[in-house]
Parts: C-alpha cells; sequence; structure tokens
C-alpha cells in the first residue's frame, strides 16, 4: 500500500494560507477508485501504469443500462506526470445490463471506454471545468469513469439492431412469433364490408380494363 499524504498538509497548508482558499475535497484514500500518484513525484515525464480490478460504484450508467453495482470494472490505467499535475489516461472495461427498448428482454453486453483526464494540482488557478483536481496527491476517477460510461450508453439499447418489439395488442415477443396477428383485428361490424371492398374491387376496376385495352 501506498502511503497517504492528507490533502491539507505542508506546502498546501503554506498555499492555503495565502490564497485563503479552502481544503474542501477530502477523497477517501480507502476508495477503490482514489488513485495515488505520490510515486509520481511532481517530477514531468514520470510515468506509471497500473492494472485494476475495482467494484463498480453504484448507478454506474443510465436508467435503461448500466453496470451493475459491485460487478468488477477492468480498468488499465497509464499516470504521467506533467508540467501542471498528472494525466491520466487509459481505458477501463465492464460488464452492462439493460433492457430491450422495443421487446424488453434482458441485453447483457460488453462495454469498453477510453479514459483521459488531467487532474491539476491543488495549488493550480484553472477553472474547474477545465480540469479535475488532485486533492494533495490522490485523484479520483470516479466522476471520469462515470461520463465515460454514460456517454457510451445507447439512450435506447436494443437486444439486436432488428428487434421487431411487441405485438401492440397482446405484448406477444414478434422475434419469438414471426409470423403473429389477429384475426380479429378488425372492428366485427366492418369486417363484412371490408370483405365486400376486396371482392369488388379488382375485376371492376375501371383504370384496370382500360389499360389492358
Ligand atoms: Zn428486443
Ligand atoms: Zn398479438
Amino acid at each position: 500500500m501506498a502511503e497517504w499524504l492528507p490533502s491539507c498538509e505542508g506546502s498546501d497548508l503554506l498555499f492555503l494560507a495565502e490564497t485563503g482558499k479552502s481544503c474542501a475535497m477530502r477523497l477517501d484514500p480507502r476508495s477503490p477508485l482514489v488513485i495515488n500518484t505520490h510515486e509520481l513525484g511532481r517530477r514531468p515525464g514520470s510515468m506509471r501504469t497500473q492494472k485494476l480490478t475495482v467494484p463498480a460504484p453504484t448507478e454506474l450508467g443510465i436508467e435503461v443500462i448500466g453496470v451493475p453495482a459491485g460487478s468488477s470494472v477492468e480498468v488499465e490505467l497509464r499516470l504521467e506526470a506533467v508540467m501542471e499535475g498528472v494525466l491520466a489516461s487509459g481505458s477501463a472495461g465492464a460488464m452492462v445490463v439493460g433492457e430491450c427498448a422495443r421487446c424488453l428482454e434482458r441485453i447483457e453486453d460488453d462495454l469498453e471506454v477510453s479514459l483521459q483526464e488531467l487532474y491539476v494540482y491543488p495549488e493550480s488557478d484553472a477553472e474547474e471545468d477545465e480540469a479535475s483536481r488532485l486533492d494533495g496527491e490522490l485523484l479520483d476517477l470516479e466522476p471520469v469513469l462515470r461520463d465515460a460510461v454514460v456517454l457510451a450508453l445507447p439512450f435506447r439499447p436494443v437486444c439486436r439492431p432488428d428487434c421487431p418489439g411487441l405485438c401492440a395488442q397482446c405484448g406477444a415477443r414478434l422475434a419469438e412469433e414471426p409470423h403473429h396477428t389477429h384475426e380479429e383485428s378488425i372492428d366485427p361490424r366492418w369486417a363484412t364490408l371490408s370483405s365486400l371492398t376486396l371482392n369488388d374491387a379488382e375485376p371492376a376496376d375501371p383504370s384496370a380494363s382500360r389499360d389492358e385495352e
């Protein structure tokens, strides 16, 4: 286990005293997606890679499809010290589970997303929307993972591209019954009328006979 340096000590404290900024983040170093960058030692160019398997945080995904909480997420991470902080890049792979938007069948799929985020040093004056910020020497991978996963997921997942969905009348799964029909699809009061029209139409069509001449 790498040692953990609390975020508000040493040079950070001096910085905080000078700028009056507060030390609000306070990441939990025990959280599996909180990564310690201590080894990089603020030497631009120093780099390290690591592979980790972490339990998926809750609500990693969207309403209709997502990574089940607690299931394994495989992360390959490359941490690189740069002038203004630590550049984290890599990929994450996980299983996603959802429901077909057309036939409601369960969907299981593998999802692979790439990750990239610059974490600036705590004293950086980068705007909050420009980069994430290191908390002492800790970085939080969870928001970056969450954004990448949500962006990669379909808003209307389907079990297969040509899923025919459900019968609008009885809810039968049309993929399982390709010839599914309903005899009584027309109001019985109109059934006789429609059969009359159909039977009379062909021989009596005036345009058809004109074409033959
Ligand atoms: Zn489907
Ligand atoms: Zn039906």
